[in-house]
């Protein structure tokens, strides 16, 4: 029995803004959920309806099977962190974490566990915290103090709005190391939300991605990354350079897709080029966006290898940015007004300012319709 269950959940805001549109989502006891998305897509609105915080407009919310929608903030087993959590500011934090007091006793509910202030105090590393008052702590240092509200109140469902938001890099890190081993201990529910595609992997044992008040999908990070739906979910996970462009049947070798600035020329494979008329409406060509995945580009080898290998070659690009992620590079290079990334693993990359050659392999090509953003296909074979 999935541990939260939210059908048809929708906001409508007064003047009629939409905040969520109906939405169904459920999430199994245990498990970690990372919803991303940009500013203004219904993330907060979602996190709100379900902690009690905003009322629903329509729909229904259980928790262990038991309907908490009209239940106030406090009876619902739920504990919510947002970026700039509130403390009793004229209170210790010793005191602010005694004043949270635990859940109600719930029916269905039993505390998903039992951890006692001392362990928390422990586990969260703030004992020489205790007697400081809110205003003298650190943003991470806060964090880790509302955290540790969550953890003595025995809150079964966390809901963390992007509890990042207001920390450094490095202790981003720190936090997100803390919060893995808080969830082991606890085995409590949650739903993260960020606009980190990093973060939402790290965390996320699926990703939600949210825009417009609609999920657009659901899925591991895998999936997502390997199979997006659709050319909105493709950009907020930041992976793919995506070129927008037409079809152009004037080619006489066949088909082509033409980047809008024409730098990008991709012959069409044969299953999106016979398909097109049915799959797009559109016998005479129209618009297309073209995915490439940074890792698969490769700079043209000398020997002339790459010949042997069905693909296009990018030639004349200006590389613009090197970036050093991890043990390899991530170089930026640009042809008029369109960019690609490239993934640079060995030896030492080109210099910024420097022109290169590419060679785009026909196998790593990934398909989106112009008009409705759908993902129609990967290089060998449509959307199934
Ligand atoms: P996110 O957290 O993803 O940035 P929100 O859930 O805060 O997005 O907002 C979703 C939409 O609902 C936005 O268009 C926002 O302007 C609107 N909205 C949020 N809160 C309110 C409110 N209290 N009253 C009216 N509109 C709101
Ligand atoms: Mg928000």
């Amino acid at each position: 029995m999935p541990s939260l269950s939210l059908t048809r959940v929708a906001k409508t805001y007064s003047g009629n803004t939409i905040g969520l549109h109906p939405t169904d989502l459920e999430v199994e006891s245990g498990e970690r959920v990372a919803l991303l998305g940009p500013s203004g897509s219904g993330k907060s609105t979602l996190l709100r309806l379900i902690s009690g915080l905003e009322e629903l407009s329509e729909g229904t919310i259980t928790i262990n099977g038991e309907r908490v929608d009209r239940l106030p903030p406090h009876r619902r087993s739920v504990g919510f962190l947002s970026q700039r959590p509130a403390l009793y500011p004229h209170l210790t934090v010793e005191q602010n974490l005694l004043a949270s007091g635990t859940q109600s006793p719930r029916k269905h509910t039993p505390p998903t566990h039992h951890i006692s202030l001392a362990e928390t105090v422990e586990l969260l590393r703030i004992s020489p915290l205790l007697s400081r008052l809110p205003h003298e702590l650190s943003g991470g240092e806060r964090q880790r103090v509302a955290l540790g509200k969550l953890l003595i109140r025995q809150a079964g469902v966390w809901l963390l709005d992007e509890p990042f938001g207001a920390l450094d890099p490095v202790f981003r890190t720190e936090f997100r190391a803390d919060l893995h081993l808080l969830l082991e201990r606890t085995g409590a529910t949650m739903i993260i939300v960020t606009h980190d595609p990093i973060d939402a992997s790290a965390l996320g044992r699926r990703i939600g991605v949210l825009g417009d008040g609609r999920l657009q999908q659901i899925g591991s990070p895998d999936e997502l990354r390997t199979r997006p739906g659709n050319r909105f979910v493709a950009f907020c996970l930041g992976r793919l350079s995506l070129i927008d462009g037409r079809v152009n049947r004037g080619d006489p070798s066949g088909r082509t897709f033409v980047s809008e600035c024409g730098s990008v020329v991709v012959p069409l494979p044969d299953w999106l080029d016979s398909n097109l008329a049915n799959r797009l409406g559109m016998a005479t060509g129209g618009s297309l966006t073209l995915g490439i995945r940074p890792e698969a580009v490769a700079a043209v080898q000398a020997d002339g290898s790459d010949a042997t290998r069905p693909g296009v070659i990018l030639a004349g690009w200006s590389v613009v940015a090197v970036e050093p992620a991890g043990s390899r590079w991530v170089l930026t290079a640009a042809r008029g007004r369109t960019r690609i990334r490239v993934e640079w693993s060995s030896g030492s990359p080109p210099l910024v300012g420097s022109l290169a050659d590419w060679f785009l392999p026909a196998d790593h090509c990934v398909w989106f319709d112009g008009q409705t953003g759908r993902r129609i296909g990967d290089s060998e074979q449509p959307v199934g």
